[in-house]
């Protein structure tokens, strides 16, 4: 039902936790899969690690921020593919700081008047100028190839207040997901959808891994109404819908995946 055999796909931030994900479904579903990533040592371990499995899985190292390096990566792999099928803009950071912490107490750094001016350029330059680069450059190849999915990774946080993650994170979010809204409408005369997946609290990498603590999934998990915190795992179903043709009538969707952390 929810094919991708064949498919080639680009997945950025594919080393490491909701990426690698989206790479092994997309793998085990027969797709051959090209990670982007800044991280060269886990690029290294994870397609070695897949491609031992007999996958078809490729890295190739890159800053999504860097423009330049994301058009010749496409124009590389949809060479060597022959066509991209599916494109997950996914590559992001968590700034590590937000007006409240995890326990509750006020972060003084990351009040709105302390916020240094590198911690906000970063975070959006690779949480939404990121993923406006990663579109534009899935768009021009889809445009002349007949179509395809592009899937951004957003999170709640676009549409939420999380004191957590701070304004830097909440602002790129909320512009990389009516941006993905905006690119469906363009879109989807080429046949190119283009859907985001906005996860709750998944454990990763992310921010330092601060989610791998135990303490801190138990309380998070508390929260939730399914009662845990979610796994990268938990993404890979939804992930393979939207890049199979099983979701064709679907475009400018943003899903949460969050165990209903979202329903307030
Ligand atoms: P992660 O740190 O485990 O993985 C992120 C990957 O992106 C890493 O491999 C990292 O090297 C790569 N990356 C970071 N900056 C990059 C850049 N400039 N260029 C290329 N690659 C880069 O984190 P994750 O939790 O899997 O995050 C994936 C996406 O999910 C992000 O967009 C994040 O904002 C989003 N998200 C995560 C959560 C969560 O709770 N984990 C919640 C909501 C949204």
């Amino acid at each position: 039902m929810f094919s991708v055999k064949g498919y080639g796909a680009i997945i950025t931030g594919g080393a490491s936790g909701i990426g690698l994900a989206f790479a092994e479904a997309l793998a085990e579903g027969g797709a051959r899969v090209a990670i982007l990533d800044l991280d060269s040592n886990s690029l290294n371990l994870q397609v070695n690690r897949l491609s031992a499995k007999g996958f078809d899985v490729r890295g190739r190292e890159l800053d999504v921020t860097n423009r330049k390096e994301i058009d010749q990566a496409f124009a590389h792999i949809a060479a060597e593919f022959g066509k991209v099928d599916v494109v997950f803009a996914n590559a992001g950071i968590d700034p590590g700081i937000g007006f409240s912490n995890p326990d509750g107490t006020r972060s003084q750094e990351g009040a709105i008047e302390n916020y240094e001016d590198e911690r906000w350029d970063r975070n959006i330059d690779v949480n939404l100028n990121g993923v406006f680069a990663t579109i534009r450059a899935a768009a021009r190849h889809m445009k002349g190839s007949g179509g395809g999915s592009i899937v951004v990774t957003t999170s709640v946080a676009a549409y939420l207040n999380e004191g957590m993650v701070g304004a830097a994170y909440m602002a790129a979010k909320a512009g990389a997901a009516h941006l993905a809204r905006n690119a469906a409408l363009e879109l989807a005369h080429f046949n190119i959808r283009v859907n985001a997946i906005a996860p709750g609290f998944i454990v990763t990498n992310i921010g330092g891994g601060w989610l791998k603590q135990p303490q801190i999934q138990k309380s998070i998990g508390d929260m939730i109404p399914i009662g845990r915190i979610g796994s990268a795992d938990d993404l890979k179903g939804l992930a393979l819908f939207l890049a199979s043709q099983a979701s064709s009538y679907i475009t400018g969707a943003q899903i949460p995946i969050d165990g209903g952390g979202s329903l307030g």
